[in-house]
């Protein structure tokens, strides 16, 4: 398993507000001055193949990973990348700490952008260093299709998380720090969302328009 320990993040005035619905231009400042050096972005990775294929699973470095999305778009041979990305506990316990409500909201949202920012990161660095123009990502718990049950496998490969970058998975299948996110990278000719097989509606965090086609297509519309 590799790892990025130290990804850099750079999080902009506006962008929190904005994402914050026009939130408070001087609170979100302070806080940015004051507090964004508790984030500290991690990524713990795997350079897989895929050593085996069926209908509804796809076997990634011997392990069974029942998704039809996955299915459709792992190919025998191909390399893939499972991942954990994580701010770490610090920006979390300061917002835990924080009584003034529109502050620990403002912390959290800071917290959730960098996430987004350093998963981002990893995945234009994988791009990068492997030479595939397009990468897209499931994570478990984002469709029916691979719910949050899939999180065992998936750790199963990344055995190293907890002791490489700190992050653990619960006994609920959670993870610990709560700002972190897995999932598996691979490659695509067209782009893929979770959010195009996602009927979620509104959804403030929705990447691309929901597809009824492309749910059909999957099959996954009998789930
Ligand atoms: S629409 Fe929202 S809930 Fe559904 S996959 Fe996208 S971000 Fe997640």
């Amino acid at each position: 398993m590799e790892t990025l320990d130290r990804i850099p993040l750079r999080i902009g005035l506006e962008e929190v507000r904005a994402e914050l619905g026009n939130g408070d231009r001087d609170l979100v400042q302070r806080l940015l001055d004051k507090e964004t050096s508790w984030i500290r972005p991690r990524a713990a990775y795997g350079v897989c193949r895929v050593t085996g294929k069926y209908d509804r699973a796809a076997v990634v470095d011997g392990v069974l990973l029942k998704s039809r999305v996955l299915a459709h778009h792992l190919k025998n041979g191909m390399r893939v990348f499972p991942f954990v990305v994580t701010i770490g506990r610090g920006l979390e316990s300061r917002a835990d700490a924080t009584k003034e409500l529109p502050a620990r909201s403002c912390l959290h949202t800071i917290g959730n952008l960098a996430l987004n920012k350093a998963r981002r990161y990893l995945k234009n660095y994988l791009k990068k260093h492997s030479a595939h123009a397009r990468l897209s990502h499931l994570s478990p718990g984002s469709l029916k299709d691979w719910p949050l049950e899939a999180q065992r496998p998936l750790f199963s490969i990344l055995k190293g998380a907890e002791r490489a970058i700190g992050v653990q998975l619960t006994h609920r299948l959670l993870m610990n720090p709560t700002k972190s996110v897995s999932g598996i990278f691979f490659p695509t000719e067209t782009p893929f969302e979770s959010c195009q097989l996602c009927p979620r509606d509104p959804c403030q965090g929705r990447r691309a328009p929901h597809n009824a086609d492309l749910v059909k297509k999957y099959g996954i519309d009998s789930l």
